[in-house]
């Protein structure tokens, strides 16, 4: 492992955060913090943490000794001066006095000394950073440290490896025990560069920021060197079949089996959004025979419990034309998870404060022959799982090269998934009303599909945006955020529906939800109509809907949670405007479609509505048009708009968007058709 110390960005970090105010000790904090938290071999998602002692003025302007520590909450890749909070640093060390101090007057004592009183939480490892003398300390939950350390003779081997570079702290929970049995090492060995956290991690201090930064590196490399002197075993491959099913018919698969109905009588799911990985590695790691072993001993660093819990489930290997079969073995192997988590909880929940329960579910499944998936409330959450995944199975790959993989003891880990403190870093905010919902909206480059796009991802759902012009398509994917998927699509060809919802599955996991908006104003007067055009109108305005429809029931019904089918019917299809007949007439088709869903599949818990919209803008008509209109019946643009709307109030994309998103949650109403125009009481459905 490389040191990435360039004296230049350096310097450069230094003069960026003085215009903020930031003295140069903050400054380069951040830079090498922001070096370690870019390598995920290092630090992941939260993972590791870093301190500065320095002075500070306090508001009365007298110099102050602090030590700046990483927030909780924060990611040393992308940490800012506001996630370092600055503590006051002598009163801190006073408390290595005590012999033990509860979590909540740990947390209590840490905050009470905040500079800031709206910091975040400094960290749970706050009072080890605080206990060594060192300037500057780094720390980190390092692959390649933990593939030495996990391992039945861990401590002998990095005994011999580190030597008296940096001493070994056998396993205990984080906390104050730890910092104080962190702190005695480090006494007994004032000459070390570091600790080696047994099972846990790795910590490094210097006097400045780049000495701190050098030995974490040069640690690291020690355990490196040992990883590669190992005689690399690689994992024997088990028996499987030759073609085994692909990622886009398995996700759903999986994502109904480890879907919970919360309230039958509701239609109620506590869905979780999946993420796939595969890779040589994977591969090589998910096919080993002895995958029932080295897989289900535990996390690599305990906090990772709190994401992953303490073991994936394995997924029962897929063989292509057996997909029946595939199913039940998911979901009987889903049982057996859910079984084995309740024993888990019981087997320690056994102290005077009795704990409550998480949700039973897998975060990552292992599939022979496929690779893995991360599972998680949002797609953000389940990439998260995903990454950790990735990270032990090097880990774990590595570790048994060297010997054999064990991790800390399973109780341990128990402790830390139901610590009030590691839960807390997940945060306990109400859920949106559409998280854990995928949602496809087609035609959604512009207009209603792209105004539906952003009101159901303002909900909380993953969305995926299909349109003919995947430009356009990225463009409204950008605009809600990086979890977003834009999927070129031309909703009138079959293959490339199949592709596209194929394409969800893999990103997703599924789908829930359909808003099948896509589709064009064609005119003529009906007797004298080309019968191009006619047919042309029905591929786009009915058929395009009937096949992204019964793309997504078949989805719906391999997850077995029911489903959301939305439909943009128009105002044509119950009160005809002149000339209009060949958009009409495949409207009126479309809108008893939306009705025959909801009658063939509503058993399934699938429902259907539809939204009739009239005179919007940024619909199906175009500024020309409603000139065209406006000036043939000698009215002004706007006032044609309102024309026979009893509101007289214009209606705007996001009117009909938020009509789409109102029947997603009306979870009581099917083959219903809602009318959004201001109040057109000719086209009132009767
Ligand atoms: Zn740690």
């Amino acid at each position: 492992m490389k040191s990435l110390w360039n004296d230049e960005d350096a310097k450069s970090m230094v003069d960026h955060y003085a215009k903020e105010g930031a003295t140069s000790d903050v400054a380069l904090r951040i830079y090498t913090s922001r070096l370690l938290g870019g390598d995920p071999s290092l630090a992941l998602h939260g993972g590791g943490n870093t301190s500065v002692k320095t002075t500070l003025p306090d508001l009365m302007g007298d110099d102050c000794e602090v030590i700046c520590v990483k927030g909780s909450g924060w990611d040393l890749v992308d940490i800012e001066p506001a996630g370092l909070p600055a503590l006051r640093l002598e009163p801190l060390k006073r408390f290595i006095e005590l012999d033990r101090l509860s979590d909540e007057d740990m947390v209590n004592a840490q905050r009470g000394q905040l500079l800031n009183s709206n910091s975040p939480n400094p960290s749970v490892e706050t009072f080890l950073h605080a206990f060594l003398p060192a300037k500057f300390v780094d720390h980190t939950h390092s692959s390649s440290v933990l593939a030495v350390t996990d391992q039945p003779d861990g401590t002998e081997i990095c005994v011999e490896i580190f030597g008296e570079r940096a001493p070994v702290v056998p396993y205990v929970m984080p906390g104050f025990a730890l910092a104080k049995l962190a702190a005695k090492t480090h006494a007994d060995n004032p000459n070390s560069e570091g600790l080696i956290l047994l099972k846990h991690g790795i910590f490094s201090y210097g006097a400045d920021a780049r000495e701190a930064y050098d030995r974490m590196i040069s640690l690291v490399s020690i355990a490196e060197s040992r990883i590669e002197a190992a005689h690399q075993k690689s994992f024997v491959p088990a028996n499987l079949p030759v073609r085994v099913a692909d990622v886009a018919s398995v996700a759903p698969i999986i994502r109904g089996a480890i879907a919970q109905i919360v309230d039958d009588e509701e239609g109620l799911w506590r869905r979780q959004i999946l993420e796939f990985r595969t890779s040589e590695i994977i591969l090589a790691y998910v096919n080993g025979s002895d995958l029932a072993r080295y897989s289900q001993v535990g996390v690599i660093t305990p906090d990772h419990t709190i994401r992953t819990k303490n073991w994936p489930l394995i997924v029962p290997v897929s063989a292509v034309g057996d997909l029946d079969g595939f199913a039940a073995a998911a979901r009987a192997a889903v049982t057996t998870f859910v079984d084995d988590y309740h024993a888990y909880f019981q087997r320690y929940n056994t102290t005077a404060q009795s704990k409550t329960e998480l949700d039973p579910m897998p975060r990552v499944l292992l599939v022979p022959g496929l690779g893995l998936f991360g599972a998680g409330k949002s797609a953000k959450d389940a990439k998260i799982a995903a990454d950790i995944a990735e990270n032990t199975i090097s880990v774990i790959t590595a570790a048994e090269g060297i010997g054999r993989y064990q991790p800390a003891a399973e109780a341990d880990m128990f402790e830390i998934e139901y610590w009030s403190l590691e839960q807390a870093k997940l945060g306990t905010g109400a859920e949106a009303p559409l998280a854990r919902h995928v949602a496809a909206v087609t035609g959604g480059g512009s207009g209603i599909g792209a105004a539906t796009v952003a009101a159901f991802a303002a909900q909380g759902a993953e969305v995926a945006v299909l349109d003919k012009d995947g430009d356009a398509a990225q463009l409204v994917a950008n605009r809600i955020g990086s979890n977003a998927l834009a999927i070129t699509c031309d909703v009138t060809d079959r293959l490339s529906v199949d592709r596209a919802f194929a394409e969800i599955c893999r990103t997703f996991g599924g789908l829930d939800i359909l808003v099948s908006i896509a589709g064009a104003a064609w005119q003529g007067r009906i007797g004298e109509v080309a019968d191009e055009a006619l047919r042309a109108s029905f591929e786009l305005n009915f058929f395009a809907h009937q096949h992204v429809a019964q793309a997504a029931t078949a989805i719906f019904r391999t997850q077995s949670t029911g489903g959301v089918l939305l439909f943009n019917a128009s105002k044509q299809a119950v009160n005809p405007s002149p000339d209009f007949g060949p958009y009409g007439l495949p409207k009126a088709a479309t809108m008893f479609l939306s009705r025959q869903y909801a009658l063939d599949y509503g058993v399934e818990g699938i429902r259907s509505n539809a939204v009739n919209a009239d005179r919007i803008r940024t619909g199906m008509l175009d500024d020309a048009f409603i000139a065209k209109r406006a000036h043939a019946r000698g009215l002004s643009p706007k006032a044609y708009m309102r024309e026979g709307n009893l509101l007289k109030r214009e209606v705007n994309a996001s009117d009909v968007a938020n009509a789409f998103v109102n029947l997603a949650l009306a979870r009581k109403t099917t083959g219903a058709v809602i009318t959004v125009d201001g109040g057109n009481i000719a086209a009132a459905l009767r």
